[in-house]
C-alpha cells in the first residue's frame, strides 16, 4: 500500500514572477478559494462584447483564463481594468500597493512534492503540478508611485501560429460549397470563399490542438451537427477573434449560447477552451 504524505508545497515559476510574501496590510480578496464558476466566465466572455479584448490589452502577459478571472474581479469590485502585476513587480516599477487594497486571485501553478513509500520500503519523492487560486495580484489603479511603463501589445500573425504549433495549412480541395473548412490530422484547409476565413482557420486549428482530428476528420459547414467538439472549437475561435478584433463573433456567440441553453459545458471543457485559445495567441506572437 502507498503511504503518501505531503511534505512541502513549492511555488513554480509563473508568468508574472513569484508572488509576494503575504502582507498584513493587504487583506485577502473576498474570492472563494478554488471555487471558480467556469460557466460564468464563459458566459461573461460571450455576453460582454469587448470584454476579451479589453482584458487582453490590460493583462496580456497572463493566460486568457486568468485575464477573464481578473476582469470579473475588477467588475465586481469596481476597479478600473488596468495593467496587473504582483506586489513585488509593482515595487520593482517604483509603485506601491495602496494600503488596504485587496489582492486579485488568479490561478497559478504549484508543485506539490509527495513522499511515497515503495513496496520495498524505500521512500520516493514525486512531484505533481496543479493549479490553485492565489491572491497575489493588483491592478494599476490599486497602486501609487512612479509613472510605470508597460510593454507594447505584441503583434499576432496566423502563419507564425501555424508554424509554431506544427499545423500545416493546405489548399482547400472539397467540392461542397457549404464547407467553410476542414481539419485532418495536423492539416487544416479553409474555403477561399469562407465567410470569415481567419475565424475558420482558428476553428480548424482548435480541432487539431484539442485532439479532435485524432478521433475523426473534421469538416465544417452550416450543416455540421452540433456536438461538444464543435462547441469547443467554435468557442476557441470566438475568444481568439474577439481578442484580435476580427469579424465573425455574432454567429459563434449564438451557436455557443444555443448549446449552453440546452446542455451545460463541463468545467474541463471550458478550461480546455481557454487553454487552447491561449496557446494560439501565444504561438502567433513568437516572431516578436
Ligand atoms: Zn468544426
Amino acid at each position: 500500500m502507498m503511504n503518501a504524505s505531503t511534505t512541502t508545497t513549492q511555488k513554480a515559476k509563473t508568468q508574472a514572477g513569484f508572488p509576494p510574501a503575504p502582507s498584513e496590510a493587504h487583506q485577502k480578496a473576498n474570492f472563494k478559494k478554488d471555487t471558480v464558476d467556469f460557466q460564468a466566465l464563459l458566459t461573461q466572455a460571450l455576453t460582454q462584447p469587448g470584454q476579451l479584448s479589453t482584458a487582453y490589452k490590460a493583462f496580456h502577459n497572463f493566460s486568457i483564463l486568468n485575464q477573464a478571472l481578473a476582469f470579473k474581479q475588477c467588475l465586481e469590485r469596481g476597479l478600473q481594468v488596468s495593467p496587473l502585476a504582483s506586489f513585488n513587480s509593482w515595487k520593482e516599477k517604483g509603485r506601491m500597493v495602496q494600503k488596504g487594497q485587496k489582492a486579485i486571485s488568479l490561478f497559478m501553478p504549484l508543485t506539490k512534492k509527495i513522499e511515497a513509500e515503495t513496496e520495498q520500503g524505500k521512500t520516493e519523492e514525486k512531484s505533481r503540478t496543479f493549479f490553485a487560486l492565489k491572491p497575489h495580484w493588483f491592478v494599476l489603479s490599486q497602486t501609487e508611485g512612479n509613472e510605470a511603463e508597460f510593454p507594447a501589445l505584441p503583434a499576432w500573425n496566423l502563419s507564425c501560429a501555424l508554424e509554431f504549433l506544427d499545423v500545416e495549412k493546405v489548399d482547400f480541395e472539397m467540392m461542397n460549397g457549404n464547407c467553410q473548412g476542414y481539419a485532418t490530422a495536423r492539416k487544416i484547409a479553409v474555403n477561399p470563399v469562407a465567410a470569415f476565413p481567419l475565424k475558420t482557420a482558428i476553428h480548424e486549428m482548435a480541432h487539431v490542438l484539442l485532439g479532435h482530428t485524432t478521433e475523426a476528420d473534421c469538416a465544417d459547414s452550416e450543416l455540421t451537427p452540433r456536438n461538444i467538439a464543435e462547441v469547443e472549437a467554435e468557442a476557441v475561435a470566438y475568444i481568439v477573434t474577439s481578442i484580435l478584433g476580427t469579424p465573425g463573433q455574432e454567429s459563434s456567440r449564438a451557436y455557443i449560447q444555443g448549446w449552453l441553453g440546452s446542455e451545460p459545458i463541463t468545467d474541463q471543457s471550458i478550461r480546455k477552451i481557454f487553454a487552447c485559445a491561449d496557446k494560439i495567441m501565444k504561438a502567433g506572437q513568437q516572431s516578436n
